[in-house]
């Protein structure tokens, strides 16, 4: 049973963690995180998410107004006039009951150029779109893996997923003002059959307008994600090759870069505020995404504990051992 937790407004800082708040790499993208966990159990789910997941304990939630403020200073902090908001998540961020609402929000935040967002698309009625549109969505990355029902059930790993609906709506998105990105992840000896078949059907419906129209993912055995079993991951030099060769034969860009979507590094990154192996002391506020993990913080950062015992309002003296891109991972010291 998953554990339910409301970053309340100001209560936990939402720079630090990975499972929600927003993360800066010091390019003009910003990734914000209002929601975690998922309603899927993809069998290649790289962060192993989902209700089928055993190591995903807790489902994060921020709240609306306090996102939309931290990523105002986020922006004013990084003073780009061209910034992309890319809504994402370790799950389906659609999940998250004010979408668009928080989309019209960012929207208005002087130098937010672009809004993106990733989906599976299945938590997306029809009548949602209209209101993405309003709200001022400028793309949807829709991963869908597979056009056959049966397959693509299998990929989804759960009964209820139907693709006849999930196409419904990549129609509809297309034929808005909304563009489309189809992203297949690609895994060898499941989907190969299906990946010419979705790059006809993204030409066909119109999807990329502005942006490439497809993003063709690589499927990787993460360590913690789920492997599909008996699939041997493809090299990065096969994967290249079969793009290529595909966009010779479709005559469309498939080897994707930061440029087609017009990423670049910003002069100003959020400074990264605890060194490698530092020793801190932080206030345990709440749990971790993984279990035997803890959110603890300090220096108005929210740092994942792993193996902590300590409940909520202690304070324990950790070790940092990562923090890169100022998501931070640290141990009981
Ligand atoms: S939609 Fe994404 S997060 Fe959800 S199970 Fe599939 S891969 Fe994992």
């Amino acid at each position: 049973m998953k554990e339910f937790f409301t970053v309340k407004y100001g209560e936990v800082p939402l720079l630090g963690v990975i499972a929600f708040g927003i993360i800066d790499r010091g390019t003009n993208l910003i990734q914000v995180r209002p929601q975690s966990g998922c309603p899927l159990c993809c069998i290649y789910c790289s962060v192993d998410e989902g209700s089928c997941s055993r190591t995903r304990m807790t489902v994060y939630r921020v709240e609306k107004e306090y996102l939309v403020d931290v990523v105002k200073e986020v922006v004013r902090f990084k003073g780009a006039d061209d910034i992309e908001i890319h809504i994402d998540g370790t799950g389906e961020p659609f999940l998250y009951d004010k979408i668009d609402g928080l989309i019209g929000d960012l929207r208005e935040i002087e130098g937010v150029k672009v809004i993106s967002a990733q989906t599976s698309g299945f938590t997306i009625s029809k009548k949602m779109v209209p209101k993405l549109e309003e709200a001022g969505l400028s793309r949807v990355n829709l991963s869908i893996n597979s056009l056959d029902q049966n397959l693509a059930k299998k990929m989804a790993g759960i009964k209820s997923y139907n693709i006849d609906k999930i196409l419904v709506i990549a129609e509809e998105i297309a034929e808005s003002q909304i563009d489309l990105l189809i992203a297949p992840v690609w895994v060898p000896k499941v989907n190969d059959a299906e990946i010419p078949k979705l790059i006809e059907y993204a030409i066909k419906i119109g999807a990329g307008k502005n942006w490439p129209p497809l993003g063709i993912q690589k499927y990787i055995a993460h360590k913690r994600g789920r492997k599909v079993k008996g699939v041997k991951p493809m090299s990065w030099f096969k994967f290249y090759r079969k793009l290529a060769s595909l966009e010779k034969i479709y005559g469309v860009k498939l080897i994707l870069g930061r440029e087609d979507f017009n990423i670049h590094r910003t002069k100003r990154k959020i400074p990264v505020v605890f060194k490698k192996l530092e020793k801190v002391k932080v206030k345990i506020v709440g749990p971790g995404w993984i279990k035997g993990e803890k959110i603890g913080i300090s220096r108005g950062r929210a740092v994942t504990v792993v193996n902590c015992k300590a409940e909520a309002g202690e304070t324990v003296r950790v070790r940092i051992l990562s923090n890169k891109d100022g998501i931070y991972l640290a141990e009981p010291a």
